[in-house]
């Protein structure tokens, strides 16, 4: 007597995507009371560094990122290097 079509149950799928980026959200939320370490500032700093090339309000959008750049020489030299050739590499050539 076990009718039961396993179409129906076959359909439902995986969907942890949208969990995933709720979970993410909420890191990010939980972390802002904490200094980053260099890893996770290196990780961020690609975005950074865009942001700072094209607005002004990087610090306040990144401001853990920013913040461990006053604090750390090491990636402060690493975030200098990477704005300098994105400004570079964006500019059109002038001279
Ligand atoms: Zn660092």
């Amino acid at each position: 007597m076990n009718e039961y079509s396993s179409a129906n149950q076959h359909a439902g799928g995986v969907a942890i995507s949208q969990d995933n980026l709720v979970e993410l959200m909420h890191r990010l939320e939980t972390t802002l009371d904490n200094a980053y370490s260099c890893e996770e500032a290196f990780a961020l700093l690609d975005e950074y560094v865009e942001l700072v090339a094209t607005t002004e309000e990087a610090e306040q959008l990144m401001p853990l990122v920013k913040n461990h750049l006053d604090l750390c020489p090491d990636c402060r030299d690493e975030f200098e290097i990477l704005l300098h050739i994105l400004k570079t590499a964006d500019s059109t050539p002038d001279e």
